[in-house]
């Protein structure tokens, strides 16, 4: 599943690419992603993009009119200058200079979805948003008042979208790690300098992700899923690149967990 640093990449690369561009022509190739019926695809013909933002996982192109298109990948989504093989095209977009802006979906999953809106409150699942972590509202003070007397475990508490927004399975394991915290732990036991070492990991890891993938995808867009700098997340079996103990995962369905059983306590 693309996380924030991952869309934070593209969303970067497209502001550089096309903004102030215009549209030129909008085809929906698939049209089970398209979840708003209120607006045509239309209404975005001839829009000039006037910003690309993000918000957690959702990718949103702003243009002039007012209208917004909003991408929510999910689990396989990407967009993509062209159609790789292996993924299914779900909307086109063609701006002038005859670059081409294809939303995608690998596996042909049918969730991700796209959003033509002119209010991005009006869509449920925005609202429920929490902080993002790259904004400046995610504050260690934030962070302690979200930790608080929840009784949930750690991993379950950084990937839960109302509190967090942008982290996922992925992610949640490396800033765990980094923290050198055990992802069972329950958040009401964390004291003030665990949660201040949560707080930074948080960023320190997001940071150096985006860093990565910027420099990893060149001058391109970055390609979907890079996954080669992560420390712990999917290494089992491999030795912590901290400690050199065995890491482990622990798996709920096809979601693994993956930590230092040694160094995270
Ligand atoms: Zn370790």
């Amino acid at each position: 599943m693309p996380e924030l640093p991952d869309l934070e990449v593209l969303r970067r690369r497209l502001r550089e690419g096309l903004l102030e561009s215009r549209v030129l022509d909008i085809e929906v190739l698939n049209d089970r992603a398209l979840k708003t019926r209120y607006f045509k695809p239309a209404v975005l013909k001839k829009g000039i993009l006037r910003e690309v933002s993000r918000k957690g996982k959702n990718l949103i192109l702003e243009f002039h009119s007012g209208f917004k298109l909003l991408f929510q990948p999910l689990l396989k989504g990407w967009v993509s200058f062209e159609v790789p093989g292996e993924a299914a095209p779900l909307l086109r977009l063609s701006f002038e200079g005859g670059r081409e802006l294809y939303f995608i979906e690998y596996e042909n999953k049918g969730m991700a979805g796209l959003y033509i809106v002119r209010k991005l409150e009006g869509l449920s699942f925005m609202k429920k948003l929490g902080v993002d972590p790259l904004s400046e509202e995610f504050t260690i003070d934030y962070l302690a008042g979200a930790v608080g007397e929840r009784k949930d475990r750690l991993k379950a508490f950084l990937v839960d979208q109302k509190i967090i927004a942008g982290v996922g399975n992925a992610y949640a394991d490396e800033i765990l790690w980094e923290a050198r915290l055990s992802p069972f732990r329950i958040c009401a036991d964390l004291d003030e300098s665990e949660v201040e070492e949560l707080f930074r990991a948080v960023r320190s890891v997001l940071d150096s992700a985006i860093s990565v993938l910027e420099e990893v995808s060149g001058e391109g867009l970055p390609s979907f899923e890079y996954r080669e700098h992560l420390k712990v997340h999917r290494r089992e079996g491999q030795p912590c690149p901290r400690c050199g103990a065995i890491i482990k995962a622990v798996y709920e369905g096809e979601r693994g967990t993956f930590f230092c059983p040694e160094c995270q306590r």
